[in-house]
């Protein structure tokens, strides 16, 4: 058994990353500024999408995407249940009403046809999930939301650097990244909205800071243009260049984060091949690139122990685990002041009970890999 405890994920920060820091900290000018927008260019490029603009988390992207939409009373957002519960939660802080849409047994991904259900005359946003780094079927997908006219906006939290038939996530369509520790590249927290609808940017651009007219940080005085004035009340969501400065350096990393994920993946599935225990995600059988953003397996009947007893042996064994995701809908709020029961989404539900996230980090050593594996066959073997 291990001695230390290995966590399931950690952020990949270099001494490097730590001076880039440091070096925006001694300069003077540490709130949104250069390094903010720099960041925003580069990952114009990396992505290739058309507008990029940074915010304090996905989450606020989400408040000033829905605010922007004019979102309100009287109108439904499509998300899935197995997700972070970012979006149904603003969803219900802006007034309007989440549908939730059940997600594929196996790839806990939303389909076509599924996402085509749920959709009402009061639709106003269709939010799927590219789950754990793999690719929703986008080309479907879109065809459901431009046939009713209806906005669609890729929940890409897991998926910088993913691939979906030859497009990179983000060179098509509005996308919104995270930079939370946990994900493939971080700013400590930390979020990104990128269009190619410039009206679109331009609003989001302002709403995310005060609702001023303009945004331009100018070199001159420090900071905006002291006559800016208020065009509509906005947020303060603005990333400050500590921050960004952290988030230039990871990117300038982010394909080789990847491929260290990616190696440490594939590992995994090899060593788990023969074990029915559990039961890996599977690969969606359409063309697209994985970002291993995680490796969830799920605990099978099989396995004669829990998942939630399968966590906690790990843990004790000094192999941390993590859980993505609890469905939102059986959440407390969601019961008891919403309704939801159970068997309304019996995929996203039997996923909910059963799945675990093993770690996968970057860092991570095939080492600390074998200890992982290890500990799961005597865990599964117990009983
Ligand atoms: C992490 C995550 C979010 C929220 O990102 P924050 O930057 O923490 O606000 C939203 N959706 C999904 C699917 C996530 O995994």
């Amino acid at each position: 058994m291990r001695n230390d405890f290995l966590p399931f994920s950690k952020p990949s920060i270099t001494e490097e990353d730590i001076a880039a820091v440091a070096d925006v900290l001694r300069s003077g000018w540490i709130t949104t500024g250069p390094r903010a927008a720099q960041f925003e260019e580069a990952f114009k490029r990396y992505t290739s999408c058309g507008e990029a603009v940074a915010m304090t988390s996905e989450t606020s992207v989400m408040h000033v995407l829905l605010r922007a939409l004019g979102i309100g009373p009287g109108d439904e957002v499509i998300t899935p249940s197995m997700t972070w519960v970012s979006l149904p939660n603003t969803v219900l802080l802006f007034g309007a009403k989440v549908v939730f849409v059940d997600v594929d047994r196996d790839t806990l991904m939303v389909t076509p046809e599924a996402l085509e259900e749920k959709i009402t005359p009061r639709t106003k946003l269709i939010v799927p999930v590219h789950f754990a780094g793999a690719a929703l079927n986008m080309g479907p997908l879109r065809a459901v939301a431009e046939k009713h006219g209806i906005p669609l906006v890729e929940d890409a939290a897991h998926a910088l650097g993913t691939e979906w038939n030859g497009e990179r996530i983000g060179s098509k369509g509005t996308c919104m990244f995270s930079f939370h520790p946990i994900k493939n590249i971080t700013t400590g927290e930390g979020g990104m909205f990128t269009t190619f609808d410039p009206e679109l940017a331009a609003r989001v651009r302002s709403l995310k800071f005060h609702g001023l007219g303009v945004d331009a940080y100018d070199r001159q005085t420090h900071g905006r243009a002291p006559q800016a004035q208020v065009v509509e009340p906005g947020f303060k969501f603005n990333m400050p260049d500590m921050q960004a400065v952290l988030g230039l350096r990871q990117l300038a990393r982010v394909e080789e984060l990847n491929s260290k994920r990616e190696a440490l993946a594939l590992r995994y599935r090899e060593k788990f091949s023969g074990i029915g225990e559990i039961m890996p995600l599977r690969d969606p059988d359409y063309k697209f690139k994985h970002s291993w953003h995680l490796f969830v397996v799920r605990v099978t009947e099989k396995a004669r122990v829990t998942r939630d007893e399968f966590m906690a042996e790990l843990k004790r064994r000094n192999i941390g685990t993590g859980l993505h995701f609890r469905c939102t809908h059986l959440q407390k709020y969601y019961r008891e002041a919403l309704g939801y029961r159970e068997g309304m989404y019996p995929n996203t539900e039997w996923n909910s009970d059963r799945i675990c996230s093993l770690p996968l980090f970057p860092d991570m050593t095939e080492r600390d890999q074998d200890d992982v594996v290890d500990a799961v066959k005597v865990v599964l073997a117990r009983r």
